[in-house]
């Protein structure tokens, strides 16, 4: 067989005919709901304990269900890198961000280490590095002044900077960096460019690729879009080297935390989560496909209406990162003989209706399809406004416009999204404007 295609990827997962006649035929990997391994000897026992042999232990060390969840997201984030890439699933998205960025935060690599990291990440990633870093283990942060220019990560690098981090698209001002810039910039400084790719997915959007070392993931997001489960992966190249860090952390950074601090600290995703997240990232690349062309969809027309202020979405030629998206935002797989490849921009937008933050609230509190929700990227399209629910917590620092509504497009059909807005943005009552000429 030749190398198998993404979707293919996605939906096979590590999981072969081989296995699946070890396990009485079952077409799915079967959910290890188990904590603990049993051994044929006290010798296997050692070898498979200390890494001399294949196997598993003991759960927060790894299960093989896990196990299938992490080489599915390594083939699928690795894919067209040709490098060989490694994954760690975890409890959430912030576990896996703690874990990749806290190991770079070692003594042994000297002293008054900083961190360099774009303010346009979610809330709870702000926090992290400003109160758990920053505040209680004297970490500098250094935010950089504008994530989108190249010139303003350069000027806050030194000799003590540990990692340089961005999401890319940002939640929720969906804002893209210029990865293999930053990516240049890393290797110069012999550090790590670690990117939270969580809002493209690895069906639009590779890090890896463009030369990040290491991506991180909240699986609770689109690639768990039946919302059951919560999870976070780190995926990684293999082969990293850094200054000032030991090469077994870095030689597969995933192993590493997965056999060290994931073990010790215990944020080891479940079972039955890691079964639950690998049925949903089996149709990834059709899912965001589809929620990516309503959400253009959306985004056009909220962009023509007159009751609507500002719209902020990447596939928008006025939005302040439309070039980056035109260039590193492809649907894996699109482009092939005869065909062009297709740009496709996500399924995160957020607009301003005009009238400030009274306006925003009043259209969150009608809209009667879309879910009032503070979670993105699901098949059932929700809804917040950031600065009171996800990027509460950042509280005036935010640069989050107070009355952002932050729109995540699932897979229902665009027009009745569309409706559902046009209805909650003039009252529900009366005609809704729209622009003569619109196609719907
Ligand atoms: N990264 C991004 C971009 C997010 O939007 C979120 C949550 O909204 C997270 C990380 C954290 O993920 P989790 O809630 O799974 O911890």
């Amino acid at each position: 067989m030749t190398s198998p295609r993404f979707a293919t990827l996605a939906v096979r997962g590590s999981y072969d005919h081989e296995e699946a006649i070890s396990h009485h035929g079952s077409l799915s990997e079967p959910a290890y709901l188990t904590t603990a391994q049993h051994f044929d000897s006290a010798e296997a026992m050692r070898a498979t304990a200390a890494g001399e042999r294949e196997g598993w232990v003991y759960a927060r060390r790894g299960n093989p269900t896990t196990g299938h969840l992490e080489a599915t997201l390594a083939a699928l984030e690795g894919y067209q890198t040709g490098a060989e890439v490694t994954a760690a699933v975890t409890t959430t998205g912030m576990a896996a961000i703690s874990l990749a960025t806290s190991a770079f935060l070692g003594v042994a690599a000297g002293a008054e280490p900083n961190i360099v990291a774009s303010p346009a990440c979610y809330g709870s990633t702000v926090m992290v590095f400003d109160r758990r870093y920053g505040d209680e283990r004297g970490v500098s942060v250094r935010w950089v002044d504008d994530p989108y220019s190249v010139e303003s990560w350069e000027r806050v690098i030194d000799r003590n900077t540990r990692f340089l981090f961005a999401e890319s698209p940002s939640n929720p001002m969906v804002q893209l960096v210029d990865i293999p810039a930053l990516a240049a910039l890393a290797r110069e400084a012999g550090i790590p460019l670690i990117v939270d790719a969580t809002l493209a997915t690895p069906a639009l959007l590779r890090p890896l690729a463009l030369g990040a070392d290491i991506v991180v993931h909240s699986l609770t997001k689109a690639a768990g879009a039946s919302g059951r489960s919560m999870g976070g992966a780190v995926i990684a190249r293999r082969g990293l080297r850094f200054r000032g860090q030991p090469a077994e952390m870095t030689e597969d950074f995933a192993r590493y935390l997965r056999l060290g601090p994931m073990r010790d600290m215990g944020s080891v995703l479940s079972p039955f989560h890691a079964w639950t997240l690998l049925a949903d990232i089996r149709e990834l690349r059709t899912r965001v496909d589809t929620m990516s062309s309503g959400a253009l969809r959306v985004a056009e027309h909220l962009a023509g209406r007159d009751d609507v202020a500002e719209v902020f979405y990447p596939g928008l030629p006025g939005h302040r990162t439309h070039h980056l998206a035109q260039r590193d935002m492809w649907l894996v797989d699109s482009g092939g003989p005869g065909r062009d490849p297709v740009n496709r921009f996500g399924f995160l937008l957020g607009f301003r209706p005009a009238g400030g933050v009274a306006a925003a609230h009043r259209a969150l509190d009608r809209l009667r399809l879309v879910w009032r929700a503070n979670n993105l990227g699901q098949v059932k399209s929700t809804a917040t406004i950031p600065a009171i629910g996800t990027h509460l917590q950042v509280g005036a620092d935010s640069p989050v416009p107070a009355d952002m509504i932050r729109l995540s497009v699932g897979v229902e059909d665009a027009g009745d999204i569309i409706d559902d807005l046009d209805q909650a943005l003039t009252g529900g009552d009366g005609p809704v404007r729209r622009p003569a000429g619109r196609a719907q």
